[in-house]
């Protein structure tokens, strides 16, 4: 198939546009859905840092209209002396505030034993960038009955990309959400050089929802709310944004986290854009209708093994 002078090839033959009559809608236990017309925010800090610190984002991004916590417990440092993460402390801690402020949870997994572990309290794997190709953790992604986020790797093209995710997906776990969070440049001036393009790009080249991380992707706060904006008015299916109360003490990636005012009104940018390209920003769940019917218990045991996927 040739789509716009982007040749994809057959062996994309899960993941290709393609091999599904319907857009997938890639849905969490929690309810937040990935790829209709709702768009999925994903907010929190860059590591669990203390059940105080997460909570009181959660409770600020959920104030805000956000409906996935984010935060890592296992944290890929470029140096082995950087924090490290909480481990599974902090996944409990995540559990335990994505129930009281009704937020499905997205965390990372670094390593393919940790991958049972993580899917016990969370309701979304994360693959990092750096993790992108590492094949033996996506296989085992693949075998988990839990969505995934994959993150497009540091200087991955578009092509290793889309084969990262055949892997999930012939492992037989068809939730799979693309993330674009910025890729490697030249030019040091941000962080890394937020690839917009791939967002209509892929729409033509996968069945699988895309989102955008601009707070990777910039590396300075200032530059998140206009590129996020524009991620939404591209087409992205959803955005994943670092919100810290103290940015400036924050153990990681305290220059691109927005603080909570700055994510309140960011939200309130993104209802217009979102309403200008015919989507709405998360419909949420209160917290107690959503423990009323069963769908998370606090101390964060074993969920649903539903696959998470529906098509449109
Ligand atoms: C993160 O989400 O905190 C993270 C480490 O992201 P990436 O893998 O995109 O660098
Ligand atoms: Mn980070």
């Amino acid at each position: 198939m040739v789509e716009r002078g982007v040749n994809v090839p057959q062996s994309y033959r899960l993941v290709r546009r393609d091999a599904r009559a319907e857009r997938t809608i890639v849905r969490l236990s929690s309810g937040a859905t990935f790829g209709g017309d709702e768009i999925a925010i994903c907010a929190g800090p860059c590591g669990v840092e203390s059940r105080e610190q997460l909570d009181q984002a959660a409770a600020a991004v959920a104030a805000a209209g956000a409906n996935v916590l984010r935060g890592g417990a296992y944290k890929p440092r470029s140096s082995p002396y950087s924090f490290q993460g909480l481990g599974e402390e902090g996944l409990k801690m995540l559990r335990e505030s994505g129930d009281r402020h009704g937020l499905g949870v997205v965390t990372e997994v670094l390593d393919p034993r940790d991958v049972e572990k993580v899917s016990r309290y969370a309701d979304m794997l994360q693959i990092g960038t750096r993790n992108m190709q590492n094949f033996p953790l996506l296989r085992e992604v693949g075998a988990a009955r839990v969505p995934v986020l994959l993150k497009r790797g540091l200087s991955a093209t578009v092509q290793e990309w889309l084969l990262a995710a055949e892997y999930v997906m012939l492992g037989g776990n068809e939730s799979v959400v693309l993330c674009e969070r910025g890729v490697r440049s030249f030019d040091p001036a941000t962080r890394n050089l937020l690839d917009i393009a791939v967002v209509p790009l892929l729409e033509g080249m996968t069945h699988l929802p895309v989102i955008v991380d601009p707070s990777h992707a910039m590396g300075i706060a200032r530059l998140v709310p206009p590129t996020a904006v524009a991620s939404i008015a591209a087409g992205a299916h959803g955005l994943l944004i670092e919100v810290h109360p103290d940015p400036a003490n924050a153990l990681s990636d305290g220059a691109q986290s927005l603080d909570c005012e700055q994510f309140a009104e960011l939200m309130r940018r993104l209802a217009l854009v979102a309403e200008f390209v015919g989507r709405r920003l998360p419909q949420r769940v209160k917290p107690s209708a959503a423990r009323a019917n069963g769908q998370r218990k606090a101390d964060g045991a074993v969920r649903s093994s539903k696959s998470g996927v529906r098509l449109a």
